[in-house]
This record gives C-alpha cells, structure tokens and sequence, in this order.
C-alpha cells in the first residue's frame, strides 16, 4: 500500500488565499498561481510515485556499512528515488541561480519541500548540495565563488559537520583541530559522530563537508571554531575534476530508532595515514555564525518535515477511520445500535480534529515564517520592511522546529491510536512516521535548546523587537473580526495574547532580578520550554483563525461547490475548536509560571 498522504489543496490555500504571495513583487514579475498550482501537482505526483516507493522498503532493508572499505551502501530502490528527485531539477528548485539553482521565493520552497519530506524525507536529506553550495556562495570569497558553481552543478552529496563525543547541544566544546599548512590550506584532524549522509556508496561522485573546526591555538569555546570545506575526494575546483582520495573516512554507521533510511555516520579526519585537507570557507575565522546559515536552513527542514509527516499520519487515520467499522453509535443506544464507522464515535472526532487542527496550524505557521525569509512576501503578508522581517523569520524559526517537532510527535500518536491495535503493526504507516518524526525533537538542537534560542537570542537579544511587531499585527487582526460566528474565536485567541503578554512581563522581570540574584535565571530555564509551547499553540491558534476568515468569506460565494463547502466549514470548525479546547491551557501554564520556584533546584541530586 502506498503511504503518501499530501493535501495540496491545503498549501495552495495557504499560499494564494491567505499569504497572497502572487501580490508579491518578484524580480522576475508577479508569481503567477497556476504555474505554482503546477509545480506542486507535478512533484505531488512524483512523490507519490517513485519518492515514495521506497520509503517503507529502505526501512526494513536499511544502508548497510563496509568497515574495510569505510562505505555506506544504499539500498538500490532509495537511490533511484533519489536519483528521480535529482533528475527531475527539484533538489535545484529554490538554490542559487549562481550553483544552478531555479530561484522562487521560499515560501515556494519550503511548501514544495513538504510533499517529498511527507513521501521519504531521506530523499530530500541526501540531496541537500545545491542548498548548501547556495550558502556556500553567500560565504565563500572570490575564488570559492566557483567551487560553489561545482558543488551546486556536480552529482554531489553534502553534510554538515559539528557535533562530536562530547560536543552535541554544547558545540563550542568540539575538539577537531585545524593545523595551518605552508600552502593555505588545513589538516582537519578528530572524530565526529551523528553525520548525517557522511558517506551513499556510489550515488555521488563526490561528497563536501562543511565542518567546523578549532585552529590550532585559536581560543576555547564556540567563538574559537572555524568553517572548513572538507571534500571526500579532492578536486579540481577550476574543472570538477576529481582526483585522489582525501584523508575523511566514515568508520562507523549509527543503529538507530527511525529514519533508517538516512545514514548517521561517525566520520573520522586525518585519523587513516592520510591528511584529510580542507579550505577555510571565506576569509574569517567565523565558524559558528557561519555554520548558523546551514542550521537555519536546517531547522527550517526539520520543522517542515515534522509537518510533512503529521499530514500524512492524519489523513491516513482519517481514511481508516471512515471505513473501520466498530461499536454503535452512541445516541442510537450506543451496544446494541448499528455498527458504525469509527468516525462517528466522539472520542475519534475529537482526536481527529484536534490532529486536523495542529496539522493545518503548523502548516499555515511554517509558510508564514517562510513568507518572511523574503522581504518583497514579507512586504505583502505582514507589511514589515526588510530587517524586520528577517527578526519575524528568526524568532518564529524555533517554534516551527522545536514546538511543531513535538506537536507533530504527540498528534502522530493520537493518529495511530485510531488505528488501534491495527495502528501498531507495520501493514500501516504510522509506527514507522512515529520512529521516523521522534528524531525531529532531537537533531538541530533539541527543543530545550530551541527554547532558549527563542527567549534568549530571538526575543530578549532582538529587545522583543520582532514579538512587538507580531503582537501588535495580531491584536489589529483580532480586533477586526466582528461577525458573530468568529468573534467567539477572536476573544478566545486575544484572551490567550493578554496570557503569553503576562508570561513575557513575568520572564522579563526575573532576567532582570537574574543581573542582580544570577539564580533567578533558573526560573527561566524552569519555564522555557512552556513558553516556546505556549507561544506555538497561540500561534496555530491564531493560523487557524485567519484561516477561518477567509473561509467564511468564501463562504457567501454562491458558486461555492460541495467539495468547496466541506473545505471551508473544516476550517471554521478547526479554529473554534482549537480555541475552545486547547488554547484555554495557556492560562493554566501562566498559572504554573506564577507558581515556579527554586525548590527544584535546591533539591539534591540524590533526591530524585
Ligand atoms: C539521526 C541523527 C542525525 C544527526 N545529524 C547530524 C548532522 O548531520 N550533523 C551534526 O553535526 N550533528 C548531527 N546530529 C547530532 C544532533 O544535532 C545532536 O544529537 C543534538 O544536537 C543533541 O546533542 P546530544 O545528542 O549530544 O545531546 P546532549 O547535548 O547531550 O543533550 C542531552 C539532553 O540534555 C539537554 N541539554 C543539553 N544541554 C542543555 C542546556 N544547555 N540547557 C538545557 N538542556 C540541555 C538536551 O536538551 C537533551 O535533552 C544528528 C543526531 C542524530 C541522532
């Protein structure tokens, strides 16, 4: 059975009905929908075909590792959809036009990223190098302008290349040395694990890594480490001829939960009696702010794909639910009524609209930051200039990563409990969507981490510059809904605002106590990861709602058809439900706020 589930229809409401990126002023003229509308059918199709077609096999028969030749060889189905996914100039869809790229706007990119990550998010991890040669080209100086041609036009892998033994959410404790050599260029040597593609056998000729490194006698912490391009074989930057063999090896591949299909390798530099060389990328020793163009990028993926795969687990769960047929209807005399489709019984309903609505929330969330990773989308969406639009994109990039990795990973449980016991077996999908999505609250930084990259770096660092802007867009919004059937949700959601406004108030005051009591910052790590929830839920909340608005306005078309009419009433009923049911908890999280102490932190280690 094919897994693939995608709801196409949802995305280019997103993009057309609610962002109105065809109003965007583009470069190259306005975008014009149904060439998009096109673009999304064509790779629906693909993804549905051969994208998919390996997903479930490339889990049971996973890569496989060779310690003699230090090779990770790939199943021969997931190269072929891999290859189709490169063949057909998607993984290009998006890069740089320098590295061969076509250009679109990224709320285009990452709405066209769902429909592969839903069908077999290896795929789309193994062909990352057009994304990374277009970072590379931001960074690179002006001979490595070209490489970045080569890394974006060659049949290559890319990796990026941070974590180690000891240095995993602590980067800056990474040991991997860089040793200066008379030519200009570095011996990269250490040991680095949790790679991701490190090594696919024979589906690239070649394969850069952009690891990050200390140089020799540079200083302790992350501001001592350095970008370095290290490729696995080396190379005529001038021609992409290949030559020798550099000194990087993969020496181990991970046995891991989920997501088998992508290898997670241990890499090993200059560790094999051969130099593992590499080039500083760019001119300065910026490693970790460099590097953070990637993580961006990636975190972006990661949110993404959590959404991706909800999707797919939902509408999976929703077929099944209308024709497992189980029990009575509960008003009919519930034992002894008529069998019924589960979907009539209350509790599934609940379960499935609570999905429906996480699903559409995070989706509408993850192409709303999206829309302002570009000012001119940005411009039509929100109104923000420029800087403040790369703040929005910023401060909403760890709530789509951290807070829709989780939510994608509780509703996916929710979606396999309508399965029942059905659910748990591997004739369905959704053991396998549940292993492969529990990565997603881990790598890029785990949510504790994403946390604090919200409260600390993208909210009190950015002065709350870009929370202000938001807030005060949102009120305006709330404000103007009037008609009887939304204004209930308008309230509920601004009730939810004035919640997450006394939370802020409430952080901010002990960080300012912290200046003068360093332990009071405790309470703030204590509440971290409430706010990026509480901050994720309003937000889906509020999603939901201007989903509901245009929705209601389509409504009073006459012409509307059934199909049409369905869509719409799921979306008003989406908000209203979300409002009612989940947002009225962020006043039991500001309750629990009021409430945190130091106690936990006071209680000895031997106590718990
Ligand atoms: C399948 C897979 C693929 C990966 N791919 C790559 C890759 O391609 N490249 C790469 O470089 N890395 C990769 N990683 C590594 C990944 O990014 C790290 O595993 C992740 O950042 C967490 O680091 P860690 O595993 O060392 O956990 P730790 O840092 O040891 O964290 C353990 C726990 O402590 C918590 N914690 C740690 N520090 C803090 C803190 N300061 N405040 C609050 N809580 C904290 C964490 O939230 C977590 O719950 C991958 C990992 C996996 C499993």
């Amino acid at each position: 059975m094919n897994h693939y589930r995608s709801n196409v229809d949802d995305i280019a409401f997103n993009l057309f009905e609610v962002l109105g990126i065809d109003r965007a002023q583009q470069q190259d003229g306005p975008l014009d929908r149904s060439t998009v509308v096109a673009m999304l059918r064509e790779l629906d199709r693909l993804a549905a075909g051969p994208i998919a077609a390996s997903y479930t096999s490339s889990d049971r028969r996973p890569p496989a590792f060779d310690a003699n030749t230090h090779t990770v060889s790939l199943p021969e189905d997931l190269k072929a959809s891999v290859r189709t996914y490169l063949e057909a100039g998607w993984a290009h869809v998006g890069a740089d036009s320098q590295v061969g790229g076509t250009e679109v706007p990224q709320v285009l990119r990452w709405a066209l990223a769902e429909l592969v990550l839903a069908a077999n998010p290896a795929v789309y991890m193994y062909a990352t190098a057009p994304t990374s040669a277009s970072i590379f080209l931001r960074q690179a100086t002006a001979e490595q302008q070209g490489w970045a041609r080569v890394i974006g036009t060659s049949n290559w892998g890319s990796t990026m290349v941070l974590t180690e033994a000891d240095a995993g959410s602590d980067v800056g404790a990474a040991r991997t040395k860089a040793i200066p050599q008379l030519d200009g260029t570095w011996h990269i040597e250490g040991v680095k694990r949790f790679i991701t593609s490190a090594d696919s056998g024979d589906l690239f000729d070649n394969i850069v890594h952009f690891v990050l490194a200390r140089p020799q006698g540079a200083r302790a912490g992350t501001k001592g480490l350095s970008l370095f391009l290290v490729p696995k074989f080396h190379v005529d930057f001038t021609t992409g001829a290949l030559g020798e063999r550099n000194g990087v090896f993969v020496t181990n591949l991970e046995s891991k939960m989920g997501l088998k299909a992508s290898a997670t390798c241990e890499l090993a530099f200059g560790q094999h009696g051969i130099p593992a060389v590499g080039w500083l990328v760019g001119e300065t020793h910026d490693g970790v702010a460099q590097i953070f163009d990637v993580i961006e990028d990636a975190r972006m993926f990661v949110g993404t794909k959590a959404v991706a795969t909800l999707s797919a687990g939902y509408l999976n769960a929703l077929s099944y639910a209308k024709t497992r047929i189980q029990g009575g209807d509960l008003a009919h005399g519930g034992a002894t009524a008529p069998r019924v489709a589960i979907l009539r019984h209350p509790d599934v309903r609940r379960s499935l609209l609570t999905q429906k609505a996480y699903v559409e929330g995070l989706r509408a969330l993850y192409l709303f930051a999206a829309a302002h990773q570009d000012a001119p989308v940005a411009a039509v969406v929100t109104g923000a200039d420029p800087s403040m639009a790369a703040a929005i994109s910023d401060m909403l990039l760890p709530i789509v990563k951290g807070f829709g990795a989780e939510t994608a990973i509780a509703m996916l449980n929710e979606a396999l409990q309508v399965f029942g016991g059905s659910g748990y077996l591997q004739d369905y999908p959704l053991e396998q969507y549940i292993r492969d999505a529990r990565i997603d609250a881990l790598y890029e930084g785990t949510t504790a981490i994403q946390a604090q990259d919200l409260l600390f770096r993208k909210i009190v660092r950015n002065r709350g510059a870009a929370l202000g802007f938001l807030s005060a867009f949102m009120k305006a919004e709330l404000d103007q809904v009037n008609d009887p059937p939304l204004k209930p949700t308008a309230d509920r959601i601004a009730h939810a605002l004035r919640e997450i406004d006394v939370m802020n108030n409430l952080l901010l005051r002990r960080l300012t106590e912290a200046l003068e009591q360093p332990e009071q910052i405790y309470l703030v790590g204590l509440d971290a990861t409430g706010y990026l929830y509480a901050m994720g839920d309003l937000l889906v909340g509020w999603m939901l709602l201007r989903h509901a608005v245009v929705s209601s306005r389509a409504l009073v078309d006459p012409d509307v058809d059934s199909n049409e009419r369905a869509f719409f009433e799921g979306k008003i009923a989406a908000a209203a439900f979300f409002a009612d049911r989940v947002l009225p908890r962020l006043s039991a999280t500001r309750k629990t706020f009021e409430a945190t102490t130091l106690g936990i932190m006071h209680l000895p280690d031997e106590a718990f």
